[in-house]
């Protein structure tokens, strides 16, 4: 899956430099410090490498109620996402902007965030074409999606807290994936632009 995915942006970006994969279970050391269990995945820039913590897995089937093989490849299409916004040089700007703004940090981070989603919908939409897809991927991304929305996150643990948010809502992590699988267009996917929701 991770070779389809990486294949995939190599036609739709030019200079596409593939990531790594590293799957683990308990504690790991990447190129951006060490990551415990509970940090979920992540993407590290430092050495352009996804990190994906197996029991993660275990609880977006059971704790989130996010089962199935596609809702597994949107989390590690959403981490590419990431890996692109570093190639696009979208990741460092964030970061700097973040810097220098700290009071706008979480929105910042909601809008990389928001990205990604898009633009692991924009791989979903070329598995479309291509005619990989079994009945039921596409709702199985979709039900992660939201099952990690940051308001799905928080209310069931205590109160919701929008300016708290680095992810984006249920809602709002839904729409820009469909918005990336629709149309298959990474320039759909600027939700950094203004007015963007
Ligand atoms: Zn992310």
């Amino acid at each position: 899956m991770l070779d389809e995915l990486q294949e995939t942006w190599a036609q739709l970006l030019p200079g596409y430099r593939p990531a790594k994969l590293v799957l683990f279970r308990g504690s790991i050391r990447s190129g951006c410090g060490a990551a415990g269990a509970q940090m979920g995945p992540f993407y590290c820039p430092a050495d352009e490498k996804v990190y994906i913590d197996l029991s993660f897995y275990d609880q977006l089937r059971r704790r989130f109620g996010a089962p199935g093989d596609f809702a597994q490849a949107y989390v590690i299409a959403h981490e590419i996402g990431h890996h692109i916004q570093k190639l696009t040089g979208v990741e460092p700007e964030v970061r700097r902007l973040q810097r220098s703004r700290p009071g706008q940090a979480n929105a910042l981070s909601v809008r990389m965030e928001l990205q990604a989603d898009c633009l692991a919908g924009v791989w979903g939409h070329s598995t479309a074409r291509r005619d990989i897809l079994e009945a039921g991927d596409v709702e199985e991304a979709l039900r992660a999606a939201a099952a990690i929305g940051d308001d799905a996150i928080q209310g069931r643990s205590g109160a919701v807290r929008p300016e708290s948010f680095t992810h984006g809502s249920s809602e709002q992590r839904v729409s820009w994936f469909r918005r990336g699988m629709n149309g298959g267009d990474p320039n759909d996917c600027d939700s950094f632009a203004a007015g963007a929701r």
